[in-house]
């Protein structure tokens, strides 16, 4: 072969890969929109700590089963996810003074350790008024991203649960000490029987899954248009 020749395979070679590895590239993208992407599943309370409850009803329980399910649709988009708790526990260690804000202080240091991308915590809301219903996000701005990424999870909830709730702040101790993007989502009241129901139910819950799973993706695929637009303007 001659030089001339060696040289043009070599480099019809190197087009050839080049190819090959956007093909590959975009069905990852396709496929997995969530590749490499490291989220932190967030059960709340757990252990001692049931959460809001209706007679043997726990809201710790729910939590729980919910983030599991997210945690596998997640993973079926190519997270990478990590659940502060997988059983009923709570965090808290026994030299912990104050129980709770141990508990809440190491779901921090988790998110932490592991340089997570986000954070989605779940919980179940309670409200005196028992025709209140629906899911609603909370967030604080600690992370400019925050609001965003609510803004995002509460279309994706109007949009397939009909949510009459609003985006809202909160100031609580977890969500003003973590810096790592993420938000509080309440999916539901346990105080609103027709939700009670429904919260309780595999089908319904692996609904939720499915709509934070896609507002989650939403999120990765347009924040960075997001933050341009907003240097722009
Ligand atoms: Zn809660």
């Amino acid at each position: 072969m001659t030089k001339e020749k060696y040289k043009t395979l070599l480099v019809s070679l190197f087009v050839i890969s080049l190819f090959c590895f956007s093909v590959v590239n975009a069905k990852v993208v396709e496929e997995l929109p969530l590749f490499g992407k490291i989220i932190f599943v967030d059960a709340g309370h757990g252990g001692r700590d049931p959460g809001t409850m209706y007679g043997k009803i726990m809201e710790k329980d729910i939590n729980l089963e919910i983030s599991q399910k997210l945690q596998d649709t997640l993973m079926e988009k190519g997270a990478i996810v990590y659940m502060t708790r997988d059983s009923d526990e709570d965090l808290s260690s026994e030299w912990d003074p104050k129980k709770k804000r141990g508990d809440l202080y190491r779901r921090i240091v988790m998110f932490r350790k592991k340089q997570a991308d986000l954070y989605l915590s779940i919980h179940i809301n309670w409200h005196a008024q028992a025709g209140i219903k629906g899911p609603e996000v909370l967030y604080n701005n600690i992370n400019k991203e925050n609001k965003y990424l609510g803004e995002i999870l509460m279309d994706h909830f109007e949009s397939s649960l009909n949510t009459k709730r609003v985006l809202k702040t909160t100031d609580l101790y977890m969500y003003r000490n973590t810096t790592v993007p993420g938000v509080l989502i309440e999916c539901g009241y346990l105080s609103n029987y027709q939700e009670r129901q429904l919260l309780q139910s595999d089908t319904y819950q692996q609904k939720l899954a499915d709509i934070i799973t896609d507002a989650t993706i939403d999120f990765f695929q347009t924040r960075h248009q997001k933050i341009t637009n907003e240097n722009e303007s």
